[in-house]
């Protein structure tokens, strides 16, 4: 949705619909990975891999995100206001205001917020693919394919149509620059 001089509009609020598509597919895809990964090893080896990825995945995403990248985001101090996850909410109920100055930091070293994030939708992805080599599933290869499916749909739907195109964080956003959405 364009504001009349034809820019992109940022929301200080994201609809509903947004949240939900964002917030579905991210619980979608963490539960299928880890379901695949249980599937497709099977055994208790299956059962503990899967089961340490979906703690791994959710802790990640709904406990790190607004514990240390969310205080340092321009939503976690914009009134009345409510990011594309909905995690400024939490954020603000869980952790201290940090400093814009330092939301770049959620993409600096190897074990970064924006690394774990990634490694959260592409681990299942990486993981299931021998276990279909070892064991074919035509169930476990179905899993597979909704997975790549979800990762494209958020990489070229989600980002450039629905989150961080209208997110007002893009221009500080390493992510965001690194897409082409900073000072659009
Ligand atoms: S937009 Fe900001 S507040 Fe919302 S999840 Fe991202 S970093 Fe956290």
């Amino acid at each position: 949705m364009n504001s009349p001089d034809n820019s992109i509009r940022s929301y200080t609020r994201y609809p509903l619909s947004s949240i939900l598509i964002y917030n579905g597919t991210t619980v979608l895809h963490f539960l299928l990975g880890g379901t695949g990964i249980i599937l497709g090893y099977g055994s208790w080896i299956g059962n503990l891999v899967g089961a340490l990825y979906l703690v791994f995945a959710f802790l990640e995403m709904y406990l790190h995100m607004p514990l240390k990248v969310c205080p340092n985001c321009v939503y976690y101090r914009l009134d009345n206001s409510l990011c594309i996850s909905g995690l400024n909410v939490v954020s603000r109920k869980v952790a201290r205001e940090g400093n814009i100055k330092n939301f770049p930091d959620r993409a600096k070293g190897f074990f970064c917020p924006n690394n774990l994030y990634i490694a959260s939708l592409v681990i299942p992805i990486i993981a299931i693919i021998p276990a279909l080599v070892l064991d074919f599933s035509f169930t476990v290869l179905a899993i597979l394919l909704i997975l790549v499916g979800l990762l494209l749909f958020r990489f070229f739907v989600i980002f450039p149509r629905i989150a961080c195109i209208h997110c007002r964080a893009k221009n500080i956003c390493p992510q965001a620059q690194s897409m082409g959405f900073g000072n659009k």
